[in-house]
């Protein structure tokens, strides 16, 4: 069994290599849900719905988010009615929106709710999809253009205002769904996917009891860094590190999660920090981390399996 923590565009890139190289293993992937939010009236998961469009092969791969072929029709309308459209949702991208909100006024949990879209799309039953928390959570940004929940400063305001604080609403009411943290303590190993460590590895972390659980396990932690010569591939990472004045480097993100992993993997092209990320008392693998299609994302995930 491997457990894995991730948000959205890079965990499922990373994610679809792991399902592809570990075929009769059980995979329970944790999923950060900070992003959520309520648009239209309907309950909107970013990054669930990120890693099972990704795992299911319907997503849209040039954006890396959202279902291919999809149309914005729905939306359009929206608008013409005076409607605020800023968050792109596709015509069926938006049937995933209304069977989650069904579902939910129906009393169903999250992490049931998450089941059932999973089979719906109809991935594996080896590979568990589980929300961080079954207990909405919000992520907010404080800006110097004042505060707002994580997908105004991503998709409305476009990352443009300076990030000066982070933190997620009602974190401290937040339990991990049941297993999860029995999963952490019985894995084999638990994958830190390559993803945003501030919005979306940071708010599973902060998940009662989910740290306590990645420092006492016997499992091997392994992280795989989202910074690439010092700069994120997609999304706000990097700035958001800068803006928090943290060290905007794959050392900074291993300072951010030395306490609980054991291993950092990073870039051929950041193989100069290896020595100093040794030095925070963690072994590291150097290799390419750049999952440009799934036979690269395949190839990293195992060499991550090779360190097990
Ligand atoms: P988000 O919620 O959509 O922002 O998704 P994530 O938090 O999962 O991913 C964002 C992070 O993934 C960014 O910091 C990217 O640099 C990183 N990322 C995306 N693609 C890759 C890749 O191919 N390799 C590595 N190492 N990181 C990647």
């Amino acid at each position: 069994m491997i457990t894995a923590l991730g948000g959205g565009v890079g965990a499922a890139k990373f994610l679809e290599g792991l399902a592809s190289v570990s075929a009769d293993e059980s995979l329970n992937i944790i999923v950060n849900t900070g992003d959520d939010i309520t648009l239209h009236g309907l309950k909107i998961s970013p990054d669930i719905d990120t890693v099972i469009y990704r795992l299911s092969g319907m997503i849209d791969k040039k954006k890396g988010w959202g279902i291919r072929g999809d149309t914005f029709f729905c939306l359009g309308e929206l608008k013409r009615q005076g409607q605020e459209t800023w968050f792109n949702i596709g015509d069926r991208d938006l049937g995933t929106h209304i069977y989650r909100t069904h579902l939910s006024a129906q009393g169903h949990s999250a992490t049931e709710i998450a089941s059932k879209i999973s089979r719906a799309f109809g991935i594996d039953k080896r590979i568990n999809i589980v929300p961080m928390t079954d207990t909405g959570v919000e992520t907010w940004i404080v800006t110097d253009q004042g505060e707002m929940h994580f997908q105004e400063y991503l998709v409305k305001r476009h990352m443009k205002p300076s990030v000066i604080k982070v933190y997620i609403k009602n974190i401290d009411r937040a339990f991990p769904p049941p297993g999860v943290i029995n999963h952490i303590k019985e894995s084999q190993a638990v994958l830190i996917c390559p993803s945003n460590p501030i919005i979306s590895i940071g708010p599973i972390l902060q998940v009662k009891g989910i740290r306590e659980a990645l420092k006492s396990t016997s499992a091997k932690v392994v992280a795989i860094s989202p910074l690439i010569g010092g700069a994120s591939l997609k999304g706000p990472a990097d700035r958001m590190m800068k803006g928090l004045g943290l060290e905007v480097s794959s050392t900074g993100v291993a300072r951010l999660y030395r306490d609980f992993i054991d291993i950092m993997v990073i870039d051929d092209q950041d193989s100069d920090e290896a020595p100093q990320i040794e030095e925070l008392g963690l072994d590291t693998l150097v290799v390419n981390t750049v999952m440009s299609d799934v036979e690269k994302a395949s190839g990293l995930a195992r060499a991550v399996l090779g360190l097990l």
